[in-house]
């Protein structure tokens, strides 16, 4: 079949179904039969790559040339970018094509998509409940079949958590792996985009089309690529696993989700891995740690939503003063300036040695706890988050409680490692998600890991 053909049947299935999950903010249907069809002429004429004429569907925080870049807020609801994500740049040069973009709570902050200023988005095995977050609507439209793959971001789960929650594989590279030019910033020494698909063949053969340099983001890593589909069959024989006591112990653990995870890692044994538990004896400050730093950056990051150059401006300002804060009144949501008022706070002159400070010598210390332990193990095993899919209302009063979902997944950024979530199972019906954590720039060791458990 063509191109043409397989971008008809998926926005066919984004019309029919999505009404129920909200997975896409906007469907660019024109656009995606217009780059189907010079697709079609590149594999006619021998001119493909592996991925042209492949749909894709975009999370809404990667900026897009002339079509509505959102990143779930009412402040960019009528932002329409100038230029592309370097990410977009290479999909468009690698003829893919981009169905759309997906819901994601807003400016990613978030770990269940119930922040998007388009709704909440819903996951597609119990549509009463959260997709996870903040890439929820990626992991959803995936699920639900509406997208052979997406795009999301990383900042603290936001593609292993959603991936976990909608029994799909994510994966989010080594900091600097993917360019995070043009995706709009959360907290940038955090932040990694990183591809979702349904296998770790399919998340190996989209990092080949994300991964590289990008002289545009100075934090990219100059060290070469590989072919991430080349290694997917090696034998796991000697693999030395290792269990953080501490991930296994935490008390918001669901008891089924630990068992569910320890037959995975059985499963693993039966393969030839050996099993080891490590000690991360940091990851009890991890969530305090972040959520002083992610705020703290986020809170720099969002002053350039002024309602001067772009973005949503209050109706008749009677000076700059009010200019500005009726502007980000109006156009930030609560958990957005929830963000910015802790970020301020933490940076302030009287506080930023009791609280920044601190923070950033702890992360330190996550760093520390990750070198040692793969001193001894070749991947760290875990459960993505200490519960399947929650239902949408459940958690949204306390952000405290829903701050402690991301207990598993925020190290993983606050050190720069890749990290992987596939589906291992299910408890109450819902998927429940492995984990996979790996020392720098061993994308290709996690994907076989995934893949030979696949
Ligand atoms: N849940 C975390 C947060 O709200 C992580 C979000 C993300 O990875 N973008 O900050």
């Amino acid at each position: 079949f063509s191109s043409v053909e397989l971008t008809e049947h998926y926005l066919q299935r984004i019309d029919r179904l999505d009404e129920r999950f909200n997975s896409f903010i906007t469907v660019t249907a024109e656009q995606a039969l217009a780059q189907a069809k010079a697709a079609d002429t590149l594999l006619a004429n021998g001119n493909a790559q592996p991925l042209t004429g492949v749909p894709i569907a975009n999370k809404d925080i990667f900026c897009t040339e002339g079509v509505r870049t959102s990143c779930g807020s009412k402040m960019l609801d009528n932002f329409k970018p100038p230029y592309n994500a370097t990410v977009i740049e290479q999909f468009n040069q690698q003829g893919l094509v981009s169905l759309g973009k997906t819901n994601m709570d807003e400016f990613a902050m978030g770990s269940s998509n119930e922040n998007s200023y388009y709704g909440a988005c819903k996951n597609p095995w119990d549509t009463r409940t959260i997709p996870g977050g903040s890439s929820g609507g990626s992991a959803a439209a995936v699920a639900a079949l509406l997208t052979p793959a997406a795009t999301g971001t990383d900042t603290g789960g936001s593609i292993r958590q959603p991936a976990a929650m909608c029994g799909i594989t994510g994966l989010k590279p080594t900091y600097g792996r993917v360019s995070r030019f043009g995706m709009i910033a959360y907290a940038s020494s955090l932040d990694q985009g990183g591809p979702m698909a349904r296998t770790a063949e399919d998340t190996a053969i989209l990092l080949n089309a994300m991964a590289g340099v990008d002289y545009k983001d100075s934090t990219s890593l100059d060290v070469p690529t590989e072919d991430y589909t080349a290694n997917l069959n090696q034998p796991l024989t000697g693999l030395r696993i290792g269990l953080p006591k501490e991930y296994f112990d935490t008390a918001g653990l669901n008891p089924e989700v630990a068992d569910t995870v320890q037959q995975a890692i059985k499963v693993y044994e039966s393969l030839g891995a050996t099993v080891k538990e490590i000690s991360l004896g940091s990851t009890e400050l991890a969530i305090p740690a972040y959520y002083v730093i992610a705020p703290a950056e986020a809170s720099t990051n969002l002053s350039r939503f002024d309602g001067v150059r772009y973005g949503h401006r209050c109706d008749n300002p009677v000076d700059l003063e009010d200019l500005y804060t009726r502007s980000r009144a109006e156009g930030f949501g609560a958990e957005v300036q929830r963000r910015i008022l802790i970020g301020s706070y933490v940076l302030s002159a009287g506080f930023y040695d009791a609280y920044y400070r601190k923070a950033q010598q702890i992360r330190r210390l996550i760093k520390d706890d990750f070198t040692a332990a793969f001193n001894e193990v070749d991947v760290i095993m875990s459960p993505t988050a200490p519960n399947p899919a929650f239902k949408i209302g459940e958690k949204s009063s306390d952000p405290v409680t829903m701050y402690a979902e991301d207990i598993f997944t925020i190290g993983v950024n606050m050190a720069g490692l890749p990290g992987m979530s596939i589906p291992c199972g299910t408890v109450n019906d819902l998927p429940v998600g492995l984990q996979l954590i790996g020392n720098y720039l061993d994308e290709s060791k996690l994907l076989n890991c995934a893949h030979m458990f696949q």
